[in-house]
């Protein structure tokens, strides 16, 4: 579905990826979002330039305001904050889906702003892992071919696909239903499948949003240890209600009415 096309150039050759000269220790910021607003009108979103032409009148939602965060390797955040505070907002921008009405998000050293549309999404496809608080499983695949996706887009050969689709499902817990459809797993299923898609490319960023909302207790806690496991090396995101999934955070940043309340330690 994405065409090939030439690597993005994340950073330069002159400047080195996850080197910091002044202190050779500290992880590397993964995705940083700088004083980012996000303004939909009307339902819709209009972006920048739209934003700017707008109706004046029309009915606008300041989903989130001048709201500043950073992300490194290693390290599990959780978004708390009410329903409507702007968590799904903030985790879209993280994840390049849309782009600040104003303020930067900053993915390794690129600006999202200077990519094409097509270099976002290939960006998207190489390094960031979603799971979308609705799925977003294709109902007529199976299991594994829904956690298979993915590398079809990035050309990885059949027998590979599903040796690493089957994998992840096996890590989920879900070795038993690769051959199911969507409409034939319950709502914890699917989200388990949500998740092994999110993680089979090796993302450099996971973004969860509500990942465990339709989880049972134990399965739950299983899918948390996962995010645990996965962020040793990787940058991850995730926006709960839930106490034990914000417990498993390094961090926890609060939202409400789309500003950040506190960012630290719980
Ligand atoms: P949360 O995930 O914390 O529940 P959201 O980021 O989904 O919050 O929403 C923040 C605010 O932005 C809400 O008031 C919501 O109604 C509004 N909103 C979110 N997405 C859109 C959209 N596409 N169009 C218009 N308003 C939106
Ligand atoms: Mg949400």
């Amino acid at each position: 579905m994405v065409p090939p096309s030439s690597p993005i150039p994340l950073v330069s050759d002159d400047d080195p990826a996850g080197v910091d000269f002044e202190s050779p220790t500290a992880p590397s910021p993964v995705v940083r979002a700088a004083n980012v607003t996000k303004i939909y009108t009307r339902g819709s979103d209009p972006g920048r330039l739209g934003t700017l032409l707008g109706r004046p009148d029309a009915p606008r939602v300041r989903a989130l305001e001048n709201a500043s965060i950073t992300i490194s390797t290693g390290e599990i955040v959780g978004l708390a904050g009410p329903s409507g505070s702007g968590k799904s907002t903030l985790l879209h921008l993280l994840a390049g889906l849309e782009l600040p009405t104003k303020g930067t998000v900053t993915f390794q050293e690129t600006d999202l702003e200077t990519l094409s549309t097509r270099e976002r999404t290939r960006l998207r496809l190489e390094h960031v892992g979603i799971v979308f608080q609705r799925f977003h499983l294709v109902e007529s695949l199976s299991a594994r071919a829904n956690v298979a996706l993915p590398l079809v887009e990035l050309g990885v050969g059949k027998r590979d696909r599903r040796k690493r689709a089957t994998a992840l499902l096996e890590r989920v817990g879900l070795g038993d239903r690769v051959g199911h459809r969507p409409g034939e797993l319950s709502g914890g299923e699917q989200q388990r499948v949500a998740i092994a898609r999110a993680l089979v490319t090796d993302p450099t960023l996971v973004i969860a949003d509500e990942p465990t909302g339709e989880l049972d207790t134990e399965t739950g806690q299983r899918i948390l240890n996962e995010f645990e496991r996965i962020a040793d090396d990787r940058a991850v995101v995730l926006a709960s209600h839930d106490r034990p999934t914000l417990a498993i955070s390094d961090r926890i940043v609060r939202l409400k009415d789309g500003m950040i309340r506190s960012d630290g330690n719980k």
